[in-house]
């Protein structure tokens, strides 16, 4: 799974062959195809032709929502909100997840295992529950309610992990290593990218196959980034689009090895995990390679962002768009807010922010955000008198 030469700090690429999928992946294909969800690009996904996909959860085909307020507020020329938070378990990483349980059962495993911060976890059960296979969780002991209660509905055998996201992480490699389980850790499998990647191609096909000139997207392994880099890669390759859109990598300045590995021209260096983004709190990102390459190779940029901007974008888009994201979900559009700022992103350019998880994971962050509700006795006075009409 890993590259002989880099370790585990370079999953290796799964490659294509384009030339073979070009004869039955085009755009009036698609066009036809009524499959709405992510399947419907299994020609560039590595599942086998016979691995019968019919009976999965609906992942994928997530809402492209054009954002003219909070565009307008930038002065920008464009701007989308992907919210992949709409998913069957509510986030991106239901992509990934999907994927690594066709495989397992593909390769006849019966227990599918794999660490996170929450919502590779949460996703991992629920695609296992609905295809009948045993789920084994390692997930830090900070994470969120919302999403251990997924896990414990789900019905899977639950690892909570008295340490950080590394000790869970290092805890779940062992426990594979020693009961052969299928390994689902995105880090690692390099299946998980190829079922993230299907936000990138639909984005693309969203637009007509002319993608903004941004995307952006919240950092924490960089499984993500990484996958939405190969996804408009394929699609470039495919001669489908003519450019691959600049990628904008977004942490938050609580824990962002990136941002300054990147700032400082160095390698990554392992870093606190002091963010109330949980998602994107990796001190030890396991990506680092093809995150790195995202960037670089699609002459994009790095940004971090505080947790208050995260906090007052998760009141944005909720306001501005109707969009409810978690703290992670909301940090690729604070980034491009602050990117507009520092003038990387141009007001001629057109941007796509990808909303990676529902807010409603975390209602303790999202209530920090934007407040409680003012009491108010039943009577029409004491409504009057409470000022809460403004
Ligand atoms: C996992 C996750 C991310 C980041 O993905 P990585 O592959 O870890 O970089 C961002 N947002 C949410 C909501 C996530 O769950």
């Amino acid at each position: 799974m890993t590259c002989p030469s880099c370790g585990e700090k370079g999953i290796l690429d799964i490659l294509y062959d384009y030339d073979e999928i070009h004869k039955t992946l085009t755009k009036e294909k698609l066009k036809q195809n009524t499959d709405n969800s992510m399947w419907r690009y299994r020609d560039l996904m590595p599942v086998a032709d016979d691995t019968d996909v019919s009976g999965f959860l609906r992942i994928g085909w997530t809402p492209l929502y054009e954002s003219k307020s909070l565009r307008d507020e930038l002065g920008i020329r464009k701007l989308y909100v992907k919210d992949d938070g709409l998913n069957p378990t509510a986030s991106l990483k239901d992509r990934a997840s999907g994927v690594a349980v066709a495989k397992a059962i593909e390769l006849g495993y019966d227990t599918i295992a794999c660490s996170s911060t929450g919502n590779a976890a949460s996703s991992c059960a629920g695609s296992a529950a609905r295809m009948g296979l045993k789920a084994v969780i390692f997930v830090p002991e900070r994470a969120p309610e919302g999403k251990v209660a997924q896990l414990m509905i789900f019905g899977a055998k639950v690892v909570s992990v008295h340490g950080d996201y590394k000790a869970t992480f290092d805890l779940s490699k062992a426990a594979i290593a020693k009961y052969g389980w299928y390994n689902r850790n995105a880090g690692i499998n390099p299946v998980m990218t190829e079922g993230k990647k299907t936000v990138a191609l639909e984005i693309a096909e969203q637009l007509n196959f002319e993608p903004t000139d941004w995307v952006a997207c919240s950092v924490g392994d960089g499984c993500t980034i990484g996958g939405v880099y190969n996804g408009f890669y394929d699609l470039y390759k495919l001669g489908l689009i003519d450019r691959i859109p600049k990628i904008l990598g977004v942490q938050s300045t609580g824990c962002c090895p990136f941002v300054d590995a990147a700032n400082a021209g160095r390698d990554l260096v392992p870093t606190e995990e002091n963010t109330i983004a949980d998602s994107i709190a990796v001190g030890v990102p396991r990506n680092p390679k093809k995150a790195l390459r995202a960037v670089r190779d699609s002459k994009g940029a790095w940004i971090a962002v505080t947790d208050e901007q995260i906090l007052d974008t998760m009141r944005v888009l909720g306001r501005h768009e109707g969009v409810f994201g978690e703290p992670a979900g909301v940090t690729a559009t604070a980034g491009v807010r602050e990117a507009v700022a520092r003038g990387i992103i141009r007001p001629d350019e057109t941007v796509t922010a990808i909303s990676t998880g529902s807010g409603l994971k975390d209602v303790r962050n999202a209530l920090k955000a934007a407040g409680k509700p003012k009491l108010c006795e039943p009577d029409l006075d004491a409504l009057e008198a409470s000022g809460i009409l403004g």
